[in-house]
């Protein structure tokens, strides 16, 4: 069922004693850690009707992702680049219209991390 947007996207601040607990990241760096295994006959991500897209106002997709694996195609439609999924999962709760198609990779395929 539907969910209704807000009509803005206004971040939350965080407190500065938080702020300073936190631990300098940078994504770019651990991104460049990962080994993709590509599944090229089977996305696992996917959009279920276009035509939900072109409804959504905000279209928070093109935010939400950590990696931008959905772009706004000039024909208007959202475009999925699955291949650079990192399986945050954020996706399967960020569409406000649960929208998009997902799925775990078939076994043997998708992002592989090392840790240490
Ligand atoms: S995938 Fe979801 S958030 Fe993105 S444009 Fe479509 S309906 Fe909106
Ligand atoms: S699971 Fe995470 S990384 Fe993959 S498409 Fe969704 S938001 Fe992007």
């Amino acid at each position: 069922m539907a969910m209704k947007t807000g009509d803005a996207f206004v971040p939350k601040q965080l407190s500065e004693h938080l702020k300073e607990s936190l631990p300098d990241v940078y994504v770019d760096d651990l991104l460049i850690t990962l080994k993709y295994f590509i599944d090229e006959e089977e996305p696992h991500l996917w959009i279920e009707e276009h035509e939900v897209c072109m409804r959504c106002e905000h279209k928070p997709c093109l935010y939400f992702c950590p990696v931008g694996v959905y772009t706004l195609g000039s024909d208007g439609k959202i475009q999925v680049a699955y291949q650079s999924c990192v399986e945050c999962g954020s996706c399967r709760i960020g569409c406000p219209y649960t929208n998009i198609g997902w799925v775990l990779p078939r076994g043997g395929f998708g992002v592989a991390y090392k840790f240490g």
